[in-house]
């Protein structure tokens, strides 16, 4: 898992630098398909209940699962999730980044990357033998409401391991001390999704693509991470 983690920030990271105004999201794609296939590695999200590209690249409003196209160009100003997993011999990674177009992003929406980032920080320093699922999500949603932002609650993060979505769901909210305790050689995918706006989403036309409701800007990040004997692990760092 920890070599499938390697593929997926090793694309992540490529496409990063590939991302600017006039790019395309399928010329995102594009690149990730090609270096998922250098690396020996197999694209975990193409062919995934029928979805058709090996990354999701979600926009602006955009939550998660959008699909790369030659018609989406990017601009400045813009921010663009990208989603990926991969898999080596047989193990999955996953992960995500939300990454700015341009130099002129405006400040609040910098600030909405700033603390969804953080709060994906926050929740990785709660994992440990005994923590609690509700541990995570409290953790997440700390960090995200005292900002003013808010969390996603339709989508979640996920065990992974030989699938890449296993039980338990891993949600950005919750009670800390509630629900299932984490054990030394669990992995979970942690992925806060936090809007600047209210926390509904709904899904397009396209059955993939799911967006803020009231049209707010978006950000998702998200680590594959495993429980060790005395804390956590970052498999996709
Ligand atoms: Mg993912
Ligand atoms: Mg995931």
């Amino acid at each position: 898992m920890r070599r499938a983690g390697r593929v997926v920030r090793e694309v992540l990271e490529l496409v990063r630098s590939h991302v600017k105004p006039g790019a395309t999201t399928l010329d995102l794609e594009r690149v990730a398909e090609k270096r998922i296939a250098e690396l020996g590695a197999r694209p975990a999200f193409k062919g995934y209940h029928g979805f058709p590209c090996v990354l999701c690249t979600s926009v602006n409003s955009e939550v998660v699962h959008g699909i790369p196209s030659p018609k989406r160009v990017l601009k400045e100003g813009d921010i663009v999730s990208v989603d990926c997993g991969a898999i080596i011999d047989g193990f999955f990674g996953d992960a995500a980044i939300t990454v700015p177009v341009g130099e002129r992003i405006h400040p609040d929406t910098a600030r909405l990357l700033r603390v969804t980032e953080a709060s994906l920080q926050s929740a990785i320093a709660a994992v440990k033998p005994g923590a609690t699922l509700g541990d995570i999500g409290a953790a997440v949603q700390g960090v995200v409401e005292a900002e003013g932002f808010s969390v996603v609650r339709d989508f979640v993060g996920h065990g992974i391991g030989s699938h890449m979505h296993e039980d338990p769901q891993v949600p950005n909210f919750g009670e800390a001390g509630r629900g299932m305790k984490l054990r030394p050689g669990m992995v979970i995918a942690i992925e806060p999704m936090v809007n600047a706006g209210k926390p509904d989403v709904r899904v397009l036309k396209d059955g993939w693509t799911a967006v803020t409701d009231d049209g707010s800007m978006s950000a998702h990040f998200e680590h594959t991470v495993a429980v060790t004997a005395t804390g956590a692990t970052v498999l996709t760092e």
